[in-house]
């Protein structure tokens, strides 16, 4: 053994991993090796749970590729949009070719990738890549992870959650085509803290569906208003599986929108595409129940889950979102591309709207618009911003046109 077991003594780890046996079998290999702080994730939820609950920073996840719920990919784009963990090792029974392109996401993603390991694991295989980590520079400050589900209860009843909204535009005729709200929290002490961490906390502790309630209301009012004041446009909202699982929340959307004298077509409703939940039936009766009433549905972060088809066929979807993480890496990667052309085909020939997020750059934009891609989102036009500064912002927008 080329490094001697102190000499990870020091590090936090976490192994995400579905499978007990294996979960536990990684475990005691990092034991043999020398570390003191491990923490376990059984999938990608409780692992980012997990990671915001504990009070060292954690330095690498071990993470297994092929989890059911929320799975390898997505958590990837979880760690490192909310810069929860610097380094990762992947760790795969999958073909070469996917396990490279996943290693490109996330280190397009700012994550150091130390390595993959070949199932079956070995002490030696951790320990090799384990040498290869270096601690990030800035590192994150506990506090700023450290949240509890009592704090985002708190935040809810002191009106400390709110929405931005970020612009989507017609890659034609640049048209404003809506607005997504992002769900934000000013926390009182700790400041902004990212939907990343509370998100993902919220949907363990059951308390997603009072963040979306807040969510539909604040939204649906924000267009209101800005209806009264002549601008119009449309709203996206993103609903959580766990709150689509509950009965009677397509009647709870419609008599909201009716209430404000909404009409559907002017709301979409994003939904991210891994469909597991205990509840699938309740999800497929909301969504066809929303869709039949004129709702636009959206499939989010299209790309990342690896069960897209068949999802595809039992939800009505009118819309599918391409994830950033195929946008970013499109204009550099072969693999990326691939990927990205043959959704944007798959949209095409089930005729929903496309949507790319993510779009930084103006060669991002180029290609997208080049392979046919309807709608975009991202730095390059707008960031999200406070409901107020939408108008203002489309003023400017459509003056340089
Ligand atoms: P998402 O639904 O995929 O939202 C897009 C995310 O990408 C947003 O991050 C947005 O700020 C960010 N983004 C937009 N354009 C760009 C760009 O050009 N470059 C980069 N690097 N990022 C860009 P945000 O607001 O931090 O939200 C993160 C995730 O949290 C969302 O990803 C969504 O999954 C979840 N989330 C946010 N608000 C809500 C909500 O109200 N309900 C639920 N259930 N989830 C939410
Ligand atoms: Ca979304
Ligand atoms: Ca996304």
């Amino acid at each position: 053994m080329t490094n001697s077991p102190s000499a990870f003594e020091s590090l936090c780890v976490i192994v995400v991993e579905d499978h007990d046996f294996q979960r536990k079998v990684a475990v005691s290999y990092l034991t043999q090796l020398g570390l003191v702080n491990i923490l376990e994730g059984f999938d990608g939820r409780d692992a980012l749970v997990k990671i915001a609950d504990s009070i060292q920073p954690v330095d690498v996840a071990l993470c297994d590729l092929d989890m059911p719920g929320m799975d390898g990919m997505q958590f990837i784009r979880h760690l490192a949009e909310g810069r929860l963990v610097g380094s990762i090792i992947l760790v795969s029974g999958l073909e070469s070719q996917l396990i490279s392109s996943v290693e490109n996401m996330a280190s397009l993603q700012g994550l150091t990738v130390l390595g993959t390991i070949e199932k079956p694991i070995t002490p030696q295989k951790i320990a090799n890549l384990l040498a290869k980590f270096k601690p990030a520079v800035a590192r994150i400050e506990p506090a700023e992870v450290s949240i509890s589900a009592l704090e985002i209860e708190n935040g809810l009843q002191n009106g400390e959650f709110f929405a931005h909204f970020q612009p989507k535009v017609d890659f034609k005729t640049l048209k404003l085509v809506g607005v997504e709200a992002l769900a934000r929290w000013r926390h009182p002490t700790k400041g902004s803290v990212s939907p990343a961490i509370f998100i993902p906390l919220a949907e363990k502790s059951n308390l997603i569906n009072r963040i979306t309630r807040r969510m539909i209301e604040v939204s649906l009012k924000q267009l209101k208003d800005w209806r009264d004041q002549g601008f119009e446009t449309g709203v996206a909202i993103n609903l959580s599986l766990s709150y689509l699982g509950s009965a009677g929340i397509a009647d709870q959307i419609t008599d909201e929108a009716a209430r404000l004298g909404l009409e559907p077509k002017v709301i979409t409703l994003e939904v991210t595409e891994s469909l597991v939940t205990s509840d699938l039936g309740h999800v497929l009766e909301n969504l066809a129940r929303l869709r039949m009433r004129g709702f636009d549905i959206s499939i989010d972060d299209y790309g990342t889950g690896f069960s897209s088809m068949q999802q595809l066929s039992r939800i009505p979807f009118t819309e599918l979102k391409i994830d950033q993480s195929f946008v970013t890496g499109a204009t550099s990667r072969p693999n990326m591309r691939v990927i990205l052309e043959s959704s944007l085909q798959l949209s095409q020939k089930l005729g929903l709207r496309s949507v790319a997020e993510g779009v930084e750059k103006e060669e991002e934009w180029a290609l997208l618009k080049s392979l046919g891609c309807d709608v975009a989102q991202g730095y390059f036009i707008a960031r999200p911003m406070a409901g107020d500064a939408v108008p203002e912002w489309h003023r400017s927008w459509t003056g340089g046109m």
